[in-house]
C-alpha cells in the first residue's frame, strides 16, 4: 500500500483526481495527515465512500511510544518510537526559552562508523521515509500538546545518506498547509559527506548546515570518524567555503571534546585557519560518555574556547540538557536493544 504522508500536497491533488474526486480533497486530506490524524475514517468532510475507497490503497504511517523518558533536570523529553515494522528510533524534545526544538532522526541505525557514538554500533537497519521523519515531529507535538518551532536533524543516522527523503521532507515540515516550519528554523547536521553538501549548495536552501568536524587534522579525523577516509578533512574544509560561496549561509561546526585526541591548542589553531575566510561558528560540545566506547571527556574545553577566540573566531560550549535521561544520540535505542536481545 502507498504510503500517502509521504507525499507532496501535489502529488496528493493528483492522485485524488485519478481517482476522479475534485483537487481541493487532496489539501483536505494533506490537512488531516499534518496534523497528525491516524486514520481516514476520522476524517470527517470526506464521504463515506471515498474514505473507505482511500483506506484500501493508502497506509497512514504513525509510530507508537516505546518508551518516553522526562529529564527531571531541564524539562527534556526523549522519546523512543516504535515503527510500523517494528524497528525503533529516537527523537528528542528540547525545552529553550525561545521555544521548542525537536531533534530527529534521518534514518535507523547508522553506517558512518563514528568512533565514539552509540548510534552507529549496529551498523544502518534502513532509511527513513519522510513521513516517519514527519510523524517524529508531528507525533511529539502532539503528545506533547505543545508548538514546535525549531527541527534539528541531529538524531540517529546520517541526513546527506538519505538525501532524497531528507529533502522530500523538509519540504512537507516547510508547506504552509502542514506544519509551515520555516527554513531559517531548521538545522541539519552532517558527518561530512561531501557531495551532498555541494548538492545542498545548489539548492540554496536557508537552513543551517552543521558539519561534524570533530578533529581538523587527517590523522586524528580518520581514526575517529572513518568518513573522513572518503571524504578528508582539506576537501571538506573546500566544500565548506563553496557551500557559503553558494548560499552566503554560515556555517556551524559541531566539536565534541574528546580527552587527549582533539583538544590540544594546535587543533583550535588549525581550526582556525580552516574557517579562515568564512563566518563559520565552533559548536564546542562535552563529549556524552559511551559505555562501549574508550573515550573519555576533554577538561579543557574552556582552555580550547578560548584559543578558538583568540584567532576571532566564535566559539559557544554547548549546554548539555537531559543528562539524566540518556538524551544522546542512538543511547536510548542501545539500551533497549541490549535488554531485548537486539530485537528493537
Ligand atoms: N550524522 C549526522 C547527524 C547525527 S549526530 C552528523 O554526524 O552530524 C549529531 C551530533 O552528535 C554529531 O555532531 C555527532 O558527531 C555528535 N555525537 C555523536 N556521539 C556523540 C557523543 N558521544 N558525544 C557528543 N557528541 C556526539
Amino acid at each position: 500500500m502507498i504510503d500517502i504522508k509521504s507525499m507532496t500536497l501535489e502529488e496528493m491533488t493528483d492522485e485524488l483526481r485519478r481517482i476522479g474526486e475534485p483537487a481541493f480533497r487532496g489539501k483536505q486530506i494533506f490537512t488531516w495527515l499534518h496534523r497528525g490524524a491516524v486514520s481516514f475514517d476520522g476524517m470527517s468532510n470526506l464521504s463515506r465512500d471515498l474514505r473507505q475507497k482511500l483506506s484500501r490503497e493508502y497506509r497512514i504511517t504513525a509510530p507508537v511510544v516505546e518508551r518516553r523518558q522526562v529529564s527531571r533536570l531541564d524539562g527534556t523529553v526523549k522519546y523512543l518510537w516504535r515503527l510500523q515494522d517494528g524497528n525503533c528510533i529516537e527523537t528528542v524534545l528540547m525545552r529553550y526559552h525561545h521555544g521548542n526544538t525537536v531533534c530527529i532522526s534521518s534514518q535507523v541505525g547508522c553506517r558512518m562508523g563514528c568512533a565514539f557514538c552509540a548510534s552507529t554500533i549496529a551498523g544502518k537497519v534502513r532509511d527513513l521515509t519522510p513521513s516517519e521523519m514527519l510523524d517524529q515531529v508531528l507525533f511529539t507535538r502532539l503528545d506533547a500538546g505543545e508548538d514546535i518551532s525549531n527541527i534539528v536533524l541531529m538524531g540517529i543516522g546520517e541526513p546527506l545518506d538519505n538525501m532524497d527523503n531528507v529533502l522530500r521532507f523538509l519540504e512537507l515540515v516547510n508547506h504552509p498547509d502542514g506544519l509551515n516550519i520555516g527554513m531559517r528554523h531548521i538545522s541539519l547536521s552532517t558527518c561530512g559527506v561531501i557531495p551532498g553538501i555541494d548538492a545542498l549548495a545548489e539548492l540554496r536552501l536557508q537552513l543551517t548546515l552543521s558539519v561534524s568536524l570533530h578533529a581538523p587534522d587527517s590523522e586524528t579525523r580518520s581514526r575517529i570518524m572513518p568518513v573522513n577516509r572518503a571524504y578528508d578533512v582539506d576537501k571538506l574544509f573546500e566544500a565548506c567555503h563553496r557551500y557559503f560561496e553558494k548560499t552566503g549561509r554560515r556555517i556551524s561546526f559541531e566539536y565534541a571534546m574528546i580527552d587527549g585526541v582533539n583538544d590540544q591548542d594546535w587543533q583550535a589553531d588549525l581550526i582556525a585557519r580552516r574557517i579562515h575566510g568564512m563566518p563559520g561558528h565552533v559548536n564546542l560540545i562535552p563529549l556524552n560518555d559511551v559505555v562501549e566506547s574508550p573515550f573519555k571527556p576533554s577538561r579543557r574545553i574552556s582552555a580550547f574556547q578560548k584559543r578558538l577566540e583568540s584567532h576571532g573566531i566564535t566559539a559557544t560550549v554547548r549546554r548539555s540538557l537531559g543528562g539524566d535521561i540518556d538524551a544522546s544520540c542512538g543511547q536510548l535505542r542501545r539500551r533497549a536493544m541490549e535488554e531485548k536481545g537486539g530485537s528493537v
